[in-house]
Parts: structure tokens; C-alpha cells; sequence
């Protein structure tokens, strides 16, 4: 068994950094608000070449995503950013794209970068797959909604590399498909605009002739109501042997717009599962720390999507993502003598119980209580405040990089 690439999210600098940290092979990034993460908050030309030298210090890659579908009027912007990346020496490993203009400026502005085919063009065929291959695509991010036999044929034509998701948000619809947004708000998903209108509580009408709606029908399954169309979300630690069995190439974790304690979180458990999965395929076991873990994440219900052929991938009790736990610092530094210097995000207090979450690679997160608070100067204080730098005294000895967390 080969070991795949694992695949992470980086919507910020600190996102990137702690993939990296945690076992990922490789972040994937938007740059502007070229991409389909026109929200999140993405990458300036600027940040580029510091992104570059993390990654290349600590032999890992770094993709952009360049996969909306844009008018013309959006076609200067692109040119403008190759352009810069090229003046800067300053290109990624590969850019992602769908649409074929795009990949047309790529090519000739950039033609030594590696193009990657978004799962946005809907792919899902070997003569397409030879089509992109033609037009200079090496890898493809195969749709969601592909049966893991089906992963496996692309793979086998070994027509060009194959990536797939196995953790994150799905769509109810089939990738680059979706109008629902453009519909209702007009707000286009396939420029990276999607207000997620999946997710939302609806009700049943009629529609008048003059356009007006009648009597409204509530569509109860609970008190809250019924989210019709909102999908869960994948999780895939479960199957993991068959997904590398099928031969795929990279593992990519869905989560651009994610918090770092997300992405820390879910590329370590991987890390973990990937490496016992290759160690010893026939004895691969869900450990009940990586579900737990899993579990304290920001996530909808759970399900290994259509890899398996499962058929109700909707969950219509609720839309929310429910959150267990969040991230309140993560340790900058150790002082002679080895205190942490944290890098408080959410302030907590003396004495309040909290967890770590270790930078060490397959180490367990554990309990932690900090017995005493100073800020930089020594200065005791009952509280560590938010967006400060602060000393944690403890029974504990930690490590740069490991993260703190509480439950919420
Ligand atoms: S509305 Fe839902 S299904 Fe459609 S693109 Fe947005 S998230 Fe995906």
C-alpha cells in the first residue's frame, strides 16, 4: 500500500502552520477571492512567498485554488495575480481550476506549474478525465458523488493522479451544479459566493398565478422543524483501508473557512489513521479517541457519503453544526526553565480545567490546569485575556505549538 498524500485546508497563515505541524503533506489556498472560499480569508500575493518558504523548509507543497467560474469582467483579476506570482517567483506547486479559461491563462502565463481539475467540473468519466489530461491537467479531484468502484476504475486507467475528499461539508448537490444560491439571493456558488441556501428551514406553499404565495404548510419532523435538503457531513476514518486500497493519490480534508483548532484537529487524527492503516492494513481499528475527538469538532451528523453507496445523506433535524469544544491559545514559546509563553485566543482563568491538544505526532490530548497566570513581566493576574501573550504555570511540560482548549 502506498501512503496517499494527505490534503488540508488553509483559509490563514496560522491554518497552514498548523496543518503542516499536525502531518499534512500539503495545503491547498485561495488567493484573493478567486476561489470558490470568496469569504473566508484567503491569501494576499504578499503572504505568498512566507506560506512558500514554511513549506519548502518542511518539504511540503502548497496548491492554490483558482476554481470559480468567471465572467469576463473577472478575467483581468486573474491575469493580474499570475502575473504577480511570476514577477515574485513566487508560484505554488499547482494551481486547482475548472473553468477552461482559466486554465488556458495558467498555462501560458505560468506553463511550469501543475494544474489540478476541481471537482467543480464534474468529471465523471475516463474520456473526460483523457480530455483534461490533454489540455495539460495531472491530477483530478474526482466528484463525491463517485462509489468507491468508481474511484477505483479512474484510478486504475491511471489516465492522471486522483485525489477525493474524505472529511468535511458536502453538497446535496452534484459539485459545480448547484444554482440553489444564484436562485434565491443571487449569489453565485460557482464564484465562490454560496450562502448556503441547503441549509436553511423550509416550509411548503402554493403559488398563486399572480406569483403571491398561499397557505403556508409547516413540513415538521421536530419542534425545529425540517431541513430538507441539508446534507451531512462526510467523515470517512471509517473506511479508510478501502479508500487507499482504490489506489487514489491525495486525501483531501474539506474546510477552507475552518478554525485552526478544526484543521489541527482533524489532519492529526488522519495523520494517525493513515499511517496505522499503511503500518498494518488488515488490522486497521478505529481507535475510540480519534471518534471522540472527532466528535468534539464543529460538525453535522456523520456519514461516509456516496463513497459506500449510502442513500439518505440528509440530515433534516438540523442544519446547525454542533460545537464541543473551542481553542483558547496555543504555545508560542518555552522559557528557560520551560514555561510556556501562550498566544491567548479566548480568555480563561486560573485554575479552570482545559486540555491540550499535543503537537506531538499519535500523542492523545490530556488534561491541563494552569495553577498560575503572569503576563511577560511577571505580573500574577486571575485571568488570561483574549489576544494576549501570557505565562501558564503548570504540572505539565509543553511543547511549541501544542494547542490549549476548553469545552464549551
Ligand atoms: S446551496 Fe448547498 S448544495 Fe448548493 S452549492 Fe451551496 S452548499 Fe452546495
Amino acid at each position: 500500500m502506498k501512503s496517499p498524500e494527505l490534503l488540508a485546508p488553509a483559509g490563514t497563515f496560522e491554518n497552514a502552520e498548523a496543518a503542516f505541524i499536525h502531518g499534512a503533506d500539503a495545503v491547498y489556498i485561495g488567493i484573493g477571492q478567486l476561489n470558490l472560499r470568496a469569504h473566508s480569508p484567503n491569501f494576499t500575493i504578499e503572504d505568498i512567498p512566507e506560506l512558500l518558504n514554511l513549506a519548502r523548509t518542511n518539504n511540503k507543497k502548497v496548491y492554490a485554488a483558482l476554481n470559480l467560474m468567471p465572467d469576463q469582467s473577472k478575467i483581468a483579476a486573474i491575469k493580474d495575480v499570475l502575473n504577480q506570482l511570476k514577477d515574485k517567483n513566487c508560484a505554488p506547486d499547482a494551481f486547482i481550476v475548472s473553468d477552461p479559461g482559466v486554465l488556458e491563462l495558467c498555462k501560458s502565463i505560468l506553463p511550469n506549474v501543475e494544474l489540478h481539475l476541481s471537482t467543480q467540473t464534474g468529471t465523471f468519466n475516463l474520456i473526460s478525465l483523457d480530455f483534461w489530461k490533454r489540455q495539460g491537467v495531472i491530477r483530478a479531484v474526482l466528484p463525491r458523488e463517485f462509489t468507491l468502484d468508481q474511484i477505483r476504475e479512474a484510478c486504475e486507467s491511471a489516465i492522471m493522479e486522483t485525489e477525493i475528499f474524505i472529511h468535511g461539508a458536502m453538497c446535496v448537490s452534484i459539485s459545480g451544479r448547484c444554482l440553489l444560491g444564484a436562485y434565491l439571493g443571487e449569489r453565485h456558488p460557482n464564484r465562490g459566493d454560496c450562502p448556503q441556501p441547503c441549509r436553511y428551514k423550509y416550509r411548503l406553499t402554493h403559488v398563486k398565478e399572480n406569483g403571491d404565495s398561499g397557505e403556508w404548510f409547516e413540513a415538521e419532523e421536530s419542534d425545529d422543524g425540517v431541513y430538507l435538503l441539508n446534507s451531512k457531513d462526510l467523515c470517512t476514518i471509517e473506511i479508510l483501508p478501502q479508500i487507499i486500497l482504490t489506489g487514489v493519490n491525495s486525501l483531501k480534508i474539506e474546510g477552507r473557512n475552518k478554525s485552526v483548532h478544526y484543521v489541527a484537529s482533524v489532519v492529526r487524527i488522519y495523520r494517525a489513521a493513515i499511517d496505522s492503516c499503511i503500518k498494518d492494513p488488515h488490522n486497521y481499528k478505529v481507535l475510540p479517541e480519534w471518534y471522540k475527538e472527532l466528535d468534539a469538532l464543529d460538525h453535522r451528523t456523520y456519514t461516509t457519503g456516496f463513497y459506500n453507496c449510502e442513500k439518505v445523506i440528509q440530515d433534516v433535524f438540523t442544519s446547525k453544526a454542533a460545537v464541543k469544544s473551542r481553542i483558547i491559545g496555543t504555545v508560542k514559546a518555552i522559557l528557560p526553565g520551560g514555561l510556556p509563553v501562550i498566544d491567548v485566543k479566548n480568555s480563561f482563568s486560573v485554575n479552570e480545567p482545559l486540555e491540550i491538544i499535543p503537537v506531538q505526532q499519535y500523542a492523545l490530548p490530556y488534561a491541563i490546569v494552569f495553577n498560575k497566570i503572569t503576563d511577560l513581566s511577571g505580573n500574577p493576574s486571575d485571568r488570561a485575556p483574549s489576544s494576549r501573550l501570557i505565562i501558564g504555570h503548570s504540572s505539565c511540560s509543553l511543547r511549541i505549538g501544542d494547542m490549549i482548549r476548553k469545552e464549551v
